[in-house]
């Protein structure tokens, strides 16, 4: 007899209400000739849109050129006032003409990805007096130059200091790109020697079991670098896992569809590191639903097919992601394309970008709402990468956390025992008086040395 049994003709009675369909929205992904309303790329063809290499000649590298492109959308007070934003900024620049399609220039001001990679002179504030360029302390961590060993079992190892795209907002500021008039940057370029000291150092240290690629960022590595680094790290016995860091697939996805030497590397290293039984994966870095495309489908859809996992780490950043709405979406457009959401970072006390940072107050609002929207393990962990180099800590995890003075103070113990980190909010987001006494050096000991004193009260 059969085991299919004859359901009774009932009805099926829904328990929820139907989906209100805009909530799928995250699904509709910008497709057809968006970057024809540019009128610099009015006649650029498909073809010729999607080709990595007209992307990268024709990726605009000077700030002049830049408003030059967009003059014609944009009043001259906004030009003015990006020039001045650019005279100030400390990243080097550089944007694609995928980036560039996808601002808009009718709205530049509230644009998020304008807002990520264009400074405006009028939005930029003092930075906070606790600020510090290297706020990480990823040199001081670092045995060799370009590797962190600041986790037990984990190092950061950076390649080289270019990015297919300058983030306002980077940590590593101190570093990648080229010298601007407020930073002289530390040198972290291509060099087998110094790579060769950093793999050195990793086989010298067998509790090193993972291994983050970045820089400056993948992208820029050649396709035979790629397999350089990936056939020497997978050659050393202790190194388990892999991640190659790169922002591309937010600026120019199209490199993993039309490089394909680039891809091929890596799916090779990938592939190499199965057969070793150890796990090589790529990390990506979406900020806003925006960033991603057909293209940027077409793209994962052909990692997915290769069998390439990819996490994101996204930062949290004032005007851009900091609303429990955009976040979600992001969250879920990124998990509809297989891409796993991995972190959300308060944003790092970074030099010439406080209106950018947000604070832990708004990291833990927003995470509450994320959670419950997806899967667990599509759902992003809110952190806040202690400065000083106390490494990611859970946003709630703060030993104590000072609202009005926007003092958050946390612990490591498996990275730097008996060590307190302090977080700072922005100080736009305090009170008038509290911001009259970070304005008075004399007051930041009495403050910072409050919240420690809390914070020890609550850990013995
Ligand atoms: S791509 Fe990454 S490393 Fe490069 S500027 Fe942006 S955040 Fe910094």
């Amino acid at each position: 007899m059969s085991a299919l049994k004859v359901l009774p003709d009932e009805p099926i009675i829904p328990k929820k209400p139907a989906v209100d369909p805009s909530t799928l929205g995250y699904r509709d992904l910008l497709r057809g000739p968006f970057w024809q309303r540019i009128p610099a790329y009015a006649e650029v063809t498909e073809e010729q849109f999607l080709d990595h290499n007209w992307q990268a000649k024709h990726t605009i590298t000077n700030p002049t050129k830049l408003l030059a492109a967009v003059q014609a959308l944009v009043s001259p007070s906004f030009i003015e006032d990006a020039e001045l934003g650019f005279k100030r900024a400390p990243m080097s620049l550089r944007v694609s003409p995928y980036l560039l399609s996808l601002i808009d220039w009718t709205n530049p001001y509230e644009d998020p990805l304008r807002i990520q990679f264009i400074p405006m002179g009028s939005k930029l504030r003092p930075d906070h007096p606790k600020l510090d360029l290297d706020s990480l302390h990823e040199q001081a961590d670092a045995p060799v130059p370009g590797l962190t060993h600041r986790y037990p079992d984990k190092a950061l190892f950076l390649a080289l200091n270019t990015c297919p795209v300058y983030c306002r907002f980077c940590t590593r500021s101190y570093a990648v790109g080229i010298d601007t008039e407020e930073v002289e940057k530390v040198s972290l370029k291509v060099s087998s020697e110094r790579w060769a000291r950093a793999f050195e150092y990793i086989r010298s240290r067998p509790e090193l079991e993972d291994i983050v690629i970045s820089g400056g960022d993948s992208y820029q590595l050649r396709a035979q670098q790629i397999e350089e680094i990936g056939d020497a790290l997978l050659a050393i016995p202790n190194v388990r896992r892999m991640r190659f860091a790169t922002k591309g697939p937010a600026v120019m996805p199209q490199k993993l569809l039309t490089d394909h030497a680039w891809t091929d590397a890596l799916t090779r290293v990938v592939e190499k590191g199965r057969k070793l039984h150890k796990e090589v994966v790529l990390h990506t870095h979406f900020n806003h639903p925006n960033e991603i495309t057909g293209i940027t489908e077409d793209a994962m859809m052909k990692l997915m097919e290769r069998g390439i996992t990819v996490r994101n780490q996204s930062v949290l950043q004032r005007g851009v992601n900091d609303s429990p709405e955009t976040m979600t979406k992001l969250v879920k457009r990124m998990g509809h394309l297989n891409v796993h959401a991995y972190y959300v970072y308060v944003h790092d006390l970074v030099k010439g970008v406080e209106d950018l940072r947000t604070s832990v107050d708004t990291a833990i609002f927003i995470e509450k709402h994320v959670r419950g929207s997806t899967a667990g393990f599509n759902t992003p962990t809110f952190v806040v990468d202690a400065p000083g180099g106390g490494g990611k800590r859970d946003v709630h995890s703060y030993e104590y956390y000072d609202r009005e003075t926007g003092i958050s103070v946390y612990q490591a113990p498996s990275v730097k025992a008996g060590q307190f980190f302090l977080y700072f909010d922005p100080l736009h987001q305090l009170s008038t008086a509290v911001q009259r006494r970070w304005a008075d050096p004399a007051e930041h000991e009495q403050m910072t040395s409050a919240a420690i004193a809390k914070a020890k009260e609550r850990t013995r």
